[in-house]
């Protein structure tokens, strides 16, 4: 009789895959005033990450619609995506207590947009129209005419040509970087006169997570992205692993959404995380994969990689 060894699951573990800068910002600032105040209102999710913000929701945090449901005087966190100046005007006539937990990246992007703004500029905002950052970004203009948003190379043809008019672009931060690129390109090529601050406004964090994913996804029969669907990171992260070959990807909150079955027939796989997954899911997720399927872990980040 022939033995048939099965080798076991190889899941790199790829660097970087804790929060970003921001969001641990944003997370010490909340968990600091619930403890302070006993609960506060928002009226976007402090971070974008589920299985955060229900820890939150516990801890007597409310949302609310908008500025004006907010009791006056009452406590306020905004969250790391930031506000449009005008909310942040509202807040403080209403006299209420203002937690600011906007990402210091994101409130450098938004102070360059007021300036362009008072200084006669247009402005294009490449991003997602829905996504909360973007809609502070849209808020630093100082009327909606003289801003436009983009997110693909169609949206930048049906721009106007700006004969004339000062016009300067800014970027969402959690974008895709290289389709990111390919939209300057074609905005820079339709209207030659566009500026910009800085080649592009996408984080460091953001970077380095998608770079990783870029270079290991192809090898890979599986990737697994920890985070909430609704996260721009997290969801680019599920793109870029299945645009840059990964035979399969799944994006998940946490072990407990994680479909097992999808583990057939997986040789290789990597998991990395969005900006906003904390540290504890993530290594509840490995301690879960190593423990019911035997996989072994290896680490892996750019640093490491000495293919050249
Ligand atoms: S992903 Fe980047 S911009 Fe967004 S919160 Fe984190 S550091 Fe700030």
């Amino acid at each position: 009789m022939v033995a048939i060894f099965h080798m076991p699951i190889k899941c790199y573990i790829l660097s970087p895959h804790w929060f970003c800068s921001g969001v641990k910002r944003a997370v010490s600032m909340a968990e600091q005033v619930c403890k302070l105040y006993g609960g506060f209102y928002i009226i976007e999710d402090v971070i974008h990450n589920r299985m955060f913000m229900n820890d939150l929701w516990k801890c007597g945090v409310v949302k609310v619609a908008s500025i004006d449901e907010i009791p006056d005087n009452a406590v306020v966190m905004f969250s790391s995506h930031g506000v449009a100046p005008r909310i942040v005007a509202k807040a403080e006539e209403k006299g209420l207590t203002i937690i600011d937990g906007t990402c210091p990246v994101i409130k450098a992007v938004q102070c360059d947009a007021v300036k362009e703004t008072n200084l006669g500029k247009k402005l294009i905002i490449i991003g997602d129209r829905a996504h909360a950052e973007v809609i502070a970004l849209i808020g630093c203009a100082d009327k909606s005419s003289n801003v436009f948003v983009v997110s693909n190379e169609t949206d930048v043809e049906l721009l106007p040509d700006f004969d004339g008019v000062a016009v300067t672009y800014f970027t969402q931060t959690t974008l895709d970087w290289a389709h990111v690129k390919m939209i300057i390109e074609k905005l820079k090529e339709k209207i030659p006169h566009v500026e910009s601050l800085s080649p592009d406004n996408v984080c460091r964090a953001t970077r380095e997570r998608q770079d990783v994913v870029r270079k290991i996804a192809g090898s890979m029969d599986l990737v697994v992205v920890i985070g909430s669907a609704h996260s721009s990171n997290a969801r680019r992260l599920y793109e870029i692993a299945l645009s840059s070959g990964a035979g399969n990807a799944v994006l998940v909150d946490s072990k407990n959404e994680f479909d097992s079955s999808i583990l057939t027939g997986v040789n290789t796989m990597a998991m990395t995380s969005s900006a906003s997954t904390s540290e504890f899911v993530i290594q509840e997720f490995i301690e879960y994969l190593t423990s019911t399927f035997g996989v072994v872990t290896e680490d892996f980040s750019l640093n490491n990689d000495n293919d050249g």
